[in-house]
């Protein structure tokens, strides 16, 4: 703890991982568990963590990165977080995100935008990019993300590090404040697929707090990876919609190098395809932007956060609390979303939407009969200038083609660092999907392959 901090002081001018740092009690809380001695029982004993900040950690400030929630402190944990401070875990604090998870470069938070560990101009992705850029640059050993379209994927390709989304209904949402409630998954990012399955196998399981959350045991998934040392009797399935047209060449040839160590070690590759590919950002932003529309109304200057000073009607209370508290691009995605459930729009927009979304999940079906997992790249490009897609959300939506079929279908997928990239020098981040709840089959070839 006493290393993390002092990385933490060393980098965070630079880097603004962190929103909320709780240095005093994580080390008196370290200093506790140094005098009682180790407890084995406790897989993550002494561990220090960070949680992004759309995840309630009790008594400490969660803010979503929104002046909304600017001084909100919940009186409870999530299940995740009860689970890790259970395991052992030392919380060091909250980490940076774009506001409600809202974004790709954690450039929309309204307190900071983080900076990439590998090259401070660049954005780290996001919208865990905190949690990313915090692994990345040693200021904590895992952190907690969420990935309702990417968002711990991409932020670990562009940082370097280890991240998974797991299968929807593996992790309890319970204490996460909702996105995209049919989307959302919260996961770690970590320096290796090992100590991935370590704060997987910690979080999951079955919460009768969160109704989605699935009726079955968590695995050890760390158990599950032991002994692994090579890929025979895998078959790997390469979508022709990942490999083409708009991915930089250096991603393509680093995730290239890392499927040909992967024939090397024993695997079977084969060509599959993912054909509503191209549907997959209208049909997401369609359905993140209706469910978050829906979600954001409970933020309504009464129960939480910021309350607007000068309203004097209910009506003003709302609207000049809304206005202010939410920046502009959470505003955009409630204006939009609320016009796609809207009478006479809804079958047009959030109707159709929730059909391709079907398809989009069949495609993964089939292709599974094929293969046992998928490959291909987290993100188009390494890690983009600060500011470069800041002006353009329809961009930055684009950008996120290759994560977000995998919500829509609510599978498991992870992304790994395969290598610097031969143009940029920066991290180059490979994808690999597998069917529902079979992390262990992603985290075993992450693991071989790392
Ligand atoms: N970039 C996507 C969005 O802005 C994904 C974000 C996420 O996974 N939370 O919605």
């Amino acid at each position: 703890v006493a290393a993390c901090l002092a990385r933490i002081e060393a980098t965070e001018p630079k880097l603004r991982a962190i929103l909320h740092l709780g240095a005093e009690s994580a080390l008196e809380k370290a200093r506790a568990m140094d005098a009682a001695g180790p407890d084995p029982a406790k897989r993550l004993w002494g561990v220090p963590v960070l949680i992004k900040d759309a995840i309630c950690v009790a008594d400490a400030p969660t803010t979503c990165a929104s002046k909304i929630l600017e001084n909100f402190v919940p009186f409870y944990d999530a299940t995740c977080v009860e689970k890790l401070k259970a395991a052992g875990a030392i919380l060091l604090g909250k980490a940076n995100m774009d506001e409600f998870a809202m974004g790709s470069s954690t450039e929309n938070s309204a307190y900071a935008v983080t900076a990439n560990p590998w090259d401070t101009s660049r954005v780290p992705g996001g919208s865990s990019g905190g949690s990313a850029a915090a692994v990345s640059a040693g200021q904590c050993f895992a952190a907690l993300g969420t990935d309702t379209g990417g968002s711990i994927r991409q932020p670990a390709a562009f940082c370097g590090t280890v991240g998974i989304k797991p299968t929807y209904g593996r992790v309890s949402r319970y204490g996460l404040v909702a996105y995209g409630s049919s989307l959302d998954q919260i996961g770690p990012l970590t320096r290796t697929a090992d100590d991935a399955a370590a704060m997987l196998t910690v979080i999951s399981g079955h919460d009768p707090r969160d109704s989605t959350s699935a009726p079955r045991p968590a695995p050890d998934f760390e158990a599950l990876l032991a002994g692994a040392g090579d890929l025979r009797g895998l078959t790997i399935g390469l979508p022709d919609e990942y490999w083409g047209e708009g991915v930089d060449d250096e991603v393509r040839a680093g995730c290239q190098e890392a499927v040909d160590a992967a024939k090397a070690l024993g695997a079977t590759v084969v060509p599959v395809s993912l054909p509503h590919t191209p549907y997959a950002v209208a049909t997401y932003y369609i359905v993140a932007m209706a469910e978050a529309s829906s979600n954001l109304a409970r933020f309504d200057g009464v129960r939480y956060g910021y309350r607007a000073p000068e309203a004097v009607t209910l009506e003003e209370l709302y609207e000049l609390s809304r206005s202010k508290g939410f920046g502009p691009e959470v505003r955009r995605r409630i204006v939009i979303g609320t016009y796609v459930l809207s009478a006479g729009y809804y079958d047009a927009y959030y109707r159709k939407a929730a059909q391709v979304r079907r398809l989009i999940r069949q495609d993964f079906l089939d292709a599974f009969a094929k293969c046992d997992v998928i490959c291909g790249p987290t993100s188009p490009f390494a890690a983009f200038p600060i500011g470069q897609m800041s002006g353009d959300p329809l961009q930055m939506y684009l950008s996120d083609i290759f994560t977000i079929s995998l919500n829509l279908a609510g599978l498991p997928g992870l992304s790994m660092p395969v290598g610097l990239g031969k143009d940029s020098g920066l991290p180059i981040g490979m994808q690999l999907f597998g069917p529902a709840f079979d992390e262990a089959a992603i985290l075993r070839t992450a693991k071989v392959l790392g």
